[in-house]
């Protein structure tokens, strides 16, 4: 393709309000064009790389016999009602009215058209297991629009959807999809980790998100070098050893402790370690408070709180919520004496005892608190987050935490969907049972974005070559020159049979031509310069920073034994 017909609106500064470095380098390498907060149109060379990760991600699909298909971003509300989504799913969907008043959403997802579907066309155990994906634009009114198409409100997933009589039929599915999602990820050179991930209160059973490490991610991965273990922090396990203190219990003691408001102050005001202190915090799960006891140095893991209790509504209790129940301000809470409300504590908080904790009462504090005497749990749990240097769920450890954004996720549905939408299939008895399902997603556009966010330098993106949007990058240097014209022209159309060419044949300056090719991050440059007339051209690996001088008689191998550096 000649750069002059092309449309690659490169940008010399970086835009103030690119936020991560891949949302600068699609930008300032002229591969998107915001249209509105989220949203963005895919110039060309984004959309040849995007169209390289789709067939990617088609092979494997179809490799493990994932059939492709296409389904409406438009879908009427009644589906949604079925699930029970309509009403749940909140903020994120985006709604719309049609001129006869009927409801419908920009799809986010496709659980509910494709359950319709395979409910109404597959409905022997002799049709099952079916897998069936599409590749297709989503619709999320995310609240924070952001690092360009990491988190976008109009994006490309790629989702599957599998359909089985049984359960074990789903775990091979899911093993496949698993597989194929890692032959995916490593086609396109990311580094990537599948870690265990929290299913959510209702629906799944099993799940795993493929994260690519990256700084700039919004996930933290937990993960051990003894092992494979891998964990999404959300759902990382404290395995409990216990280690208990215990001394003898001392009489509960009220303390004069003012301007104290968090546990650090504390632990300051008593001469302790804030390990030694026990913060207490109230939370609304569904319609009920509860209290929840974590030791000074721990944070509460609002997940596992939700998959303990079986239930998405979990939140902070507000201060009027806290004055309400125990007349005191969010500061100052404590255990003693609190019977209206049930109260919970981390398995660690086990290991002391004359606890250290609020009085309910604004300057004041309790020592010397004790379980069963001054209060009482109703159960203690794994409520809290790892952290850093603690075993692993797998007995290995210590766990490292790494940064990382979530390209992928495979998930065990079960009969969620099949039960509340009535998709049944006859069993070989001929009996009605519903359908066991899976569901696998793969951010298509986040994924571009995540491989930018890997492979780039200061001058620009370097494309793993599967992806490459273009193989060569012919540039004639001044093509006002007859001679290097020529030549250049010569190349372009002899190598344009064999390799992907993008030729720059613009009337532009030699230094605006080359800080373009950099931005654009081709993996072989040729360069034709001053020294065409003696068939010489230059030849630079983009990886490397390394350029030769060769001949044009021994062009064709410069760029092949380039390209075999990078195999191997
Ligand atoms: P996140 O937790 O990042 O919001 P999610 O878990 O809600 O994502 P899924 O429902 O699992 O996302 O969607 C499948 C895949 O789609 C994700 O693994 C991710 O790669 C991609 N994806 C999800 N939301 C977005 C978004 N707003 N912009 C771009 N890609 C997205
Ligand atoms: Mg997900």
């Amino acid at each position: 393709m000649k750069q002059s017909k092309m449309f690659i609106p490169t940008l010399r500064e970086v835009p103030s309000d690119a936020d991560s470095k891949s949302h600068q380098l699609l930008l300032k390498a002229g591969m998107i064009k915001q249209v509105a907060s989220g949203v963005y149109s895919y110039l060309p060379i984004a959309k040849r790389v995007l169209n390289k990760i789709e067939s990617i991600v088609r092979e494997e699909m179809e490799a493990i016999d994932g059939v492709e298909i296409l389904m409406p971003a438009l879908q009427p509300s009644e589906l949604w009602s079925e699930s029970g989504r309509w009403q749940s799913y909140g903020a994120e969907l985006m709604r719309m009215t049609d001129r006869h008043g009927r409801e419908f959403a920009l799809g986010p997802t496709h659980e509910e058209i494709i359950t319709s579907l395979v409910r109404d066309e597959l409905k022997s155990y002799k049709k099952l297991p079916v897998t069936l994906f599409q590749i297709q634009n989503k619709f999320r009114d995310e609240k924070r629009p952001r690092f360009g198409l990491l988190r976008g409100r109009e994006f490309i997933m790629k989702d599957a959807y599998s359909f089985h009589a049984t359960e074990a039929s789903l775990d091979e599915t899911y093993q496949d999809m698993y597989n194929a999602y890692s032959k995916i990820f490593s086609r396109l050179n990311l580094q990537f980790r599948p870690v265990i991930a929290d299913s959510g209160a209702i629906g799944g059973s099993h799940t795993h998100e493929f994260m690519a490490l990256a700084e700039i991610g919004e996930d933290t991965i937990c993960y051990t070098d003894g092992s494979d273990y891998a964990a999404n922090i959300e759902k990382a396990e404290v395995v409990y050893h216990p280690n208990k203190k215990h001394t003898e219990e001392n009489v509960l003691e009220k303390v004069h402790t003012p301007g104290v408001k968090t546990a650090q102050q504390l632990a300051d005001f008593l001469k302790r370690d804030l390990d030694e202190i026990v913060k207490s915090m109230i939370v609304k799960v569904d319609d009920q408070f509860v209290m929840f006891l974590i030791r000074g140095h721990h944070e509460l893991n609002d997940i596992k709180v939700r998959s303990f209790f079986g239930t998405e509504h979990v939140e902070m209790a507000t201060e009027d919520d806290i004055r309400s129940i125990l007349d005191a301000s969010p500061g100052s809470l404590g255990p003693v004496g609190v019977n209206k409300i049930d109260i919970y504590a981390d398995n660690s908080v086990q290991d002391l005892n004359n606890l250290a904790v609020g009085a309910n009462e604004d300057d004041y504090h309790y020592v010397n608190a004790n379980v069963d005497r001054d209060f009482n749990v109703k159960a203690y749990g794994d409520f809290r987050f790892i952290l850093e240097g603690e075993p692993a769920a797998d007995g290995s450890g210590p766990v490292k935490f790494a940064e990382g954004i979530e390209i992928g996720q495979v998930f065990k549905l079960g009969t969620k969907y099949s039960e509340s939408m009535n998709a049944t299939f006859l069993n070989d008895q001929g009996r009605a049972e519903p359908m066991v399902m899976g569901c696998y997603g793969i951010g298509v556009s986040r994924t571009l974005s995540a491989v930018i966010e890997q492979h780039n330098d200061d001058k620009g993106i370097i494309w793993p070559t599967a992806i490459t949007p273009y193989e060569v990058h012919i540039i004639s240097v001044n093509p006002k020159q007859e001679v290097q014209k020529n030549l250049a022209d010569q190349l372009y159309d002899a190598y344009r049979t064999q390799y992907e060419v993008l030729y720059d044949d613009r009337a532009e300056r030699a230094g605006v031509k080359f800080n373009d090719a950099d931005l654009i991050g081709i993996p072989v440059r040729v360069v034709v310069g001053k020294q065409a007339a003696d068939g010489i051209v230059e030849v630079k690996n983009r990886r490397t920073g390394d350029a030769v001088e060769v001949h044009i008689d021994n062009l064709q191998e410069t760029i092949q034994s380039i390209y075999a550096s990078f195999e191997s």
